[in-house]
C-alpha cells in the first residue's frame, strides 16, 4: 500500500526537537551507527537516516529519522519539519535547565500543531554528566506523566538507554488494523 505499512512492518517518520547542543544528532548517530564522535561539529544541512528494529513479536519498525539542520533555532520553520511525524523525540540536557524549559515549549507546540496521534518521548540526555546535573530526574518523570509521554534519561556518549528509547517508542506506536 501507499504508506508502506502493514500490520507486521511499520514505517514511521521520527523527528527530534530540542535546543541546539543537547545531543540530538549524537543520539541518532549512536542509534543508527553505534558511534559517538565527541569532535563532531554542529549538524550542517538536513540529515536523514533510517534504522529498522525488530520487536519480540516479530514485527519490525523502520524509523525514518529527520535530524534538524539547526531549524530548532527558527521556530517558524518547525512545522515544516514535524509535519506528518508519527514520533517526536523531545530532548533536553540534564546539565542545562534552559533546555528543559525549551523541551516543555516543544511539547506544547506539538500538542497544538502535531499529528493528533503522535507518540512523544521526553529524553534527558547527557546522563553520564552526573556531577553536573541541574535537572532532577523526578522533574522529567513528573512532566512526562502529566503530558502522557514516555520518559527516559540517555547518554549518547556511553550508549546508556539509547536502544531502550527506540524500542519503547516502537512498542507504543499505534498499529494499523490487521
Ligand atoms: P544537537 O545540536 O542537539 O544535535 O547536539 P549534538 O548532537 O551536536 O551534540 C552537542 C554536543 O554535546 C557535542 O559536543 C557532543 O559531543 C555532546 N554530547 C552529545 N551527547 C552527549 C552525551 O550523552 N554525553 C556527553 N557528555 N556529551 C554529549
Ligand atoms: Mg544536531
Amino acid at each position: 500500500n501507499g504508506g508502506g505499512q502493514d500490520a507486521k512492518n511499520l514505517r514511521v517518520k521520527l523527528v527530534l526537537l530540542g535546543d541546539s547542543g543537547v545531543g540530538k544528532s549524537c543520539i541518532v548517530l549512536r542509534f543508527v551507527r553505534g558511534q559517538f564522535d565527541p569532535t563532531s561539529k554542529v549538524t550542517v544541512g538536513a540529515s536523514f537516516l533510517s534504522q529498522t528494529i525488530a520487536l519480540q513479536d516479530s514485527t519490525t519498525v523502520k524509523f525514518e529519522i529527520w535530524d534538524t539542520a539547526g531549524q530548532e533555532r527558527y521556530a517558524a520553520l518547525a512545522p515544516l519539519y514535524y509535519r506528518g511525524a508519527a514520533v517526536a523525540v523531545i530532548v533536553y540536557d540534564i546539565t542545562c535547565p534552559e533546555s528543559f524549559s525549551k523541551a516543555q515549549y516543544w511539547v506544547k507546540e506539538l500538542q497544538k500543531h502535531g499529528s493528533p496521534d503522535i507518540v512523544m518521548a521526553l529524553v534527558g540526555n547527557k546522563a553520564d554528566l552526573l556531577e553536573k546535573r541541574e535537572v532532577a530526574i523526578q522533574d522529567g518523570i513528573d512532566y512526562a506523566d502529566k503530558n502522557g509521554m514516555f520518559f527516559i534519561e540517555t547518554s549518547a556518549k556511553t550508549a546508556d538507554n539509547i536502544n531502550e528509547l527506540f524500542e519503547e517508542i516502537a512498542k507504543r506506536l499505534p498499529r494499523p488494523p490487521v
